[in-house]
């Protein structure tokens, strides 16, 4: 948490308006996808309707893994809106889902101190902050807890 501004007038926006993860008290936080019943893929963000099978209905919730692995990723030396350049940008895939964008953290953001394939753990918190100081609550992935970021 940031204590840089007065707390009072900020406010917490929530990515994907606070449906795309679930943040509980006790610490415990996923990502939520939906999966079609009917061809079993899974997905990240939701979709409306699945987009192999175009059927209203097909679509359920599921709670997905929280630890993946680091497919391609970037490091921009120039900042997106709210974010502090160099900074890790990359897609995950967990077991469910591949290739979801997420902002990678706890890692030194040089192209060399990660690689592809590093394990990496969903983390729920605030990633940014919007031009009024706002800070956005989302999702982002760090190094396993328990290991060593390398
Ligand atoms: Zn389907």
């Amino acid at each position: 948490m940031s204590k840089e501004k007065a707390a009072t007038e900020k406010k917490q926006i929530l990515v994907g308006d606070g449906t795309w993860f679930v943040q509980q008290p006790s610490g415990e936080s996923y990502l939520v996808g939906n999966k079609c019943k009917v061809c079993k893929k899974t997905f990240f963000p939701k979709r409306g309707v699945c987009p192999n099978c175009q059927k209203d209905g097909t679509l359920e919730d599921v709670r997905l893994s929280t630890k993946g692995k680091l497919g391609v990723f970037a490091v921009p030396q120039v900042a997106a809106v709210g974010f502090k350049a160099p900074y890790i940008i990359g897609y995950v895939d967990l077991p469910e889902v591949t290739g979801i964008f997420s902002p990678i953290v706890g890692f030194e953001p040089r192209e060399d101190a990660i690689k592809k394939g590093t394990e990496v753990e969903l983390q729920i918190g605030k990633i940014a902050e919007d031009e009024q100081g706002n800070d956005i609550i989302g999702y982002q992935f760090g190094p396993v807890k328990g290991k060593k970021g390398k």
